[in-house]
């Protein structure tokens, strides 16, 4: 099935268009990426399998974006963050579900849940408190 895609940034956002977050996984040293690289970033092997991800993580920093680019400026202001999947890799992408308003609700270590959006024709993941 979707062993065969090759592991690209295209594949990446054909699977999250799918509503799938895939890493590859080393098969010689079990780093997990996200986004995929064609090599391993600790080991440099070559043998790499895609891995799907719970979506699960926390929340490890954020900011509030008030200058967005073109395609999100309708949705600014909004939050980025870094969110650390519970199978270790760091993830940047826009928070939903809290009020960019009130930062002091956005809790470091909160629980976060992947979700998928379209922005204009582009897939592109999210991540709102679980
Ligand atoms: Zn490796």
């Amino acid at each position: 099935m979707s062993q065969d895609r090759p592991f690209t940034a295209k594949s990446f956002y054909d699977f999250v268009r799918e509503k799938v977050l895939m890493g590859c996984i080393c098969q010689d040293c079990k780093t997990i990426m996200v986004p995929p690289r064609m090599s391993c970033i600790e080991c440099g092997g070559e043998r790499l399998r895609w891995s799907e991800l719970s979506g699960k993580g926390s929340l490890e920093t954020f900011t509030i974006v008030h200058v967005a680019p073109a395609f999100l400026k309708d949705k600014a202001p909004y939050a980025v963050g870094i969110v650390r999947l519970e199978e270790g890799p760091m993830i940047t992408a826009r928070l939903v579900g809290l009020d960019v308003l009130k930062p002091e609700t956005f809790k470091i270590g909160m629980p976060m849940v992947v979700g998928y959006a379209d922005e204009g024709g582009r897939p592109l993941l999210v991540f709102r408190p679980a």
